[in-house]
């Protein structure tokens, strides 16, 4: 399906978002520059009020509601980072917000978007539970959902990054993006591309339970099981009635490539030893990437660094170099 998206929306949302999301740093690695023979910059959404870049879709979406909807509130569901951003974005528009939690998402996650001043609800072992939840409440009480990634307003929002790096760096040949849901990587795709149709757009996902690479290997939205990763904020499926982020991703990223929890655990190690960052498993994917040899970079590259919302139990492990227990699986160093 055709997806009515375009780079107007996405400037339009960069204007929208003043003052609740910020314009993030774009810095070299030397490290990773050194390694992939090419300069590699990182654009850091570690850097948002939230940790993370959500609070670029959910403040745009927010931002275009009318008065009714503001006052019945808004709902979402999420691993964490879009309640968090909801959260945020609603507490400073004085929108009521209710996020529905999986029972898989951390405590940690869980206390952050209360503190925010949103209601959690925990439902279900999965987020698509937790989703069914969501469309209890629009349905019952006219709450607002807004969605996590497969949403215009949102899609133009996490896309607002594409417009900053090709400001920042022009001459940006790669951009490595995480793939969940795909609003991240088709914004960021869908603005990279209308500034410089020559930019390529590579999108790195976690091997286990990687729903938008099994989708478009299938040709058409598929379920996944959902597992224990590093890359937790990368978990969930992109929904079976996917309405724009499938067709973004299938016609505007170049490659999806996959990477086991070792690769993702010395890319989160190396973020922390080389540049001092904290970040989710799910934000290193990108210098996972480029040091299992997977990126085949033939220019400048900016790897995004999505977030920084980890336990800290588990990531003072990883920095320590000590092995994590996922599931069944031990990863170490
Ligand atoms: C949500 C999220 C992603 C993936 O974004 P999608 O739009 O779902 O593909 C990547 N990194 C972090 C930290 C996230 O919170």
């Amino acid at each position: 399906m055709a997806t009515a998206i375009s780079i107007d929306d996405v400037r339009g949302a960069r204007e929208a978002i003043r003052g609740v999301a910020v314009e993030t740093p774009l810095v070299r690695s030397e490290s990773l520059s050194t390694r992939a023979g090419v300069p590699v910059w990182l654009k850091l959404e570690t850097f948002q009020p939230t940790g993370a870049f959500k609070i670029r879709g959910a403040a745009n979406a927010l931002a275009r509601l009318g008065p009714g909807a503001r006052a019945r509130g808004v709902v979402c569901a999420s691993t964490g980072n879009h309640g968090r951003a909801v959260a945020h974005a609603a507490a400073r528009l004085g929108v009521p917000a209710t996020v529905c939690l999986s029972r898989l998402v951390s405590e940690h996650k869980v206390k952050a978007v209360e503190a925010l001043g949103a209601r959690v609800l925990r439902v279900g072992d999965s987020q698509d539970e937790a989703g069914e939840q969501v469309a209890r409440l629009v349905r019952d009480q006219g709450m607002t959902e807004i969605p996590p990634f497969d949403h215009p307003h949102v899609i133009a929002g996490q896309g607002t990054i594409g417009l900053e790096v090709l400001e920042q760096c022009p001459d940006v040949r790669t951009l490595v993006v995480p793939v969940s849901g795909g609003g991240l990587a088709g914004g960021i795709a869908l603005a990279a591309k209308s500034v410089d149709p020559a930019v390529a757009v590579v999108g790195v996902s976690m091997d286990r339970g990687a729903a938008m690479h099994a989708s478009l290997a299938a040709g058409h939205p598929v379920d996944v099981t959902e597992v224990a990763s590093l890359a937790d904020s990368l978990g969930g499926g992109i929904g079976l009635d996917n309405r724009h982020t499938f067709d973004l991703c299938r016609r505007l990223l170049d490659r999806v490539v996959l990477l086991d929890e070792a690769a993702i655990y010395r890319g989160m190690r190396h973020l922390f030893a080389h540049q001092g960052l904290v970040t989710e498993g799910g934000a290193a994917v990108g210098a996972a990437a480029l040091l299992a040899g997977t990126l085949a970079l033939d220019g400048p590259a900016a790897l995004i660094v999505s977030g920084r919302n980890v336990d800290p139990e588990q990531f003072l492990r990883v920095a320590r170099g000590e092995p994590v227990q996922l599931g069944d699986l031990e990863v170490g160093p």
